[in-house]
């Protein structure tokens, strides 16, 4: 119902003047908008107590609560579902509830599950940790960059391979269909984060991926001001994810940040082709600057992932490492003397941010698994932001003068 004049004002503020569809007063026509509207509702309206019956039944689709389904998030959900070339998506609050979700769907206690030595540190503390201690999973850590060692890992009692390519924060990258082609015979689900390539640039999909996952807090958001997450795959797949997990553990994201991100999703390819070309710029001026000892972009023809990124990427991506001379101290000056770089975590913002994943991210690995998973404790890693490239080296040109 909506409220009258006559209403109480406590009423009123309740029920006020709903500007739905059925209650537009000028009686117009519904669904006319040309951006996707904000549907902040917590619960929609049975037309009868039949009607609601149906839905919980599963013989509508009607909406019913936003933790299971939203109209913003469906459209959300719908359009990076047809972005990664998936059949389906589900949206989550953050890309560490996807990672979680989908875990928790594929794997139960006592089942063993491969995942790759160079993650997001909490992603990585999620596996070699929480799934352990809390679910009794059975996690093995592998160097998914050699398909020799994924191929000896494998075997049909595997509930899931996790990988994520380009990777956080090395950018070392993993051959997706050589993974894909290892797990299907042995019908394991390969899982992609394809945070960092964004669909723009990578659809692990084409290449045999089963189920893809964004953390939506970076290029997909693109400008830094909310978190969620997000997992495609088939309608099956998903419909399964939805049934088992996702409405009863309850990590729904909310239709507002749902929003946000079908807004940053208009500009994603123009924002895009300007963090790819600005990254560039950038890993080549450091691979020439005296104080650099070693680059990390997958888009220098000198980096050994250079071919493979060619085959399974439409562009580099905007983010880069390297290491200084001078170890973790030298690291640490040139860090704290940057001005335009804002030493932040997160990453595929407007900002250009910089971060030491050692101490920061990446914390969650021991100092042997930061040594066994190539992340130096000086390492430096940047997300090249919409700055002027120029006014970035130049940036950085005066932070490596202090060491
Ligand atoms: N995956 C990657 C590659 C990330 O870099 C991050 C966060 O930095 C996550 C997943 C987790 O996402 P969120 O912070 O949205 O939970």
């Amino acid at each position: 119902m909506s409220a009258s004049s006559k209403t109480g004002f406590s009423t009123k503020c309740v029920h006020g003047r709903k500007h739905t569809d059925k209650h537009d007063p000028h009686g117009r026509k519904p669904f006319g908008t040309v951006s996707t509207p904000i549907f902040m509702s917590s619960t929609f309206a049975f037309e009868s107590v039949e009607h609601g019956a149906k839905i919980f039944a599963g013989e509508s689709k009607d909406y019913t609560y936003t933790r299971i389904g939203n109209p913003t998030t469906a459209a959300l959900e719908s359009e990076v579902a047809f972005l990664e070339g998936a059949e389906r998506g589900l949206a989550l609050a953050s890309g560490m509830a996807a990672v979680s979700h989908l875990t928790f769907h594929l794997v139960k206690p006592g089942e063993k599950f491969l995942y790759a030595k160079t993650l997001y540190g909490g992603t990585f503390a999620f596996f070699s940790h929480v799934c352990e201690s809390h679910f009794k999973m059975k996690p093995i850590v592998i160097d998914a960059t050699n398909l020799d060692e994924v191929a000896a890992a494998i075997d049909k009692d595997t509930k899931m391979l996790f990988i994520e390519t380009p990777s956080n924060p090395t950018l070392a990258l993993i051959d997706i269909a050589g993974c894909a082609e290892i797990a299907r015979k042995h019908g394991v689900p390969l899982v992609v984060d394809n945070t960092f390539a964004t669909p723009y640039l990578q659809n692990p999909i084409e290449f045999g991926a089963d189920y893809v996952l964004h953390s939506l807090t970076k290029y997909l958001g693109g400008h830094g001001d909310l978190v969620g997450g997000l997992v495609v795959g088939s309608e099956e797949n998903m419909a399964r994810l939805h049934k088992d997990i996702y409405v009863d553990v309850g990590g729904c994201l909310s239709p507002f940040n749902a929003w946000l991100v079908l807004r940053g999703i208009r500009t994603l390819p123009a924002r895009m082709d300007r963090h790819c070309k600005s990254a560039m710029e950038i890993a080549q001026f450091l691979s020439f600057h005296p104080k650099v000892e070693q680059v990390f972009y997958p888009g220098l023809r000198s980096n050994p992932d250079y071919h493979l990124a060619v085959k399974q990427m439409r562009n580099f991506g905007g983010m880069v490492s390297f290491l200084v001379k001078g170890g973790r101290e030298a690291a640490a000056k040139m860090a704290d003397n940057a001005k335009l770089w804002t030493l932040a975590v997160s990453l595929g913002d407007v900002d250009s941010l910089l971060s030491v994943p050692a101490s920061t991210t990446h914390s969650t690995y021991s100092n042997e698994e930061l040594r066994a998973a190539g992340i130096d404790p000086g390492l430096i890693r940047l997300s090249v932001g919409l700055e002027d490239v120029d006014d970035l080296i130049e940036d950085l040109r005066d932070a490596l003068r202090t060491i």
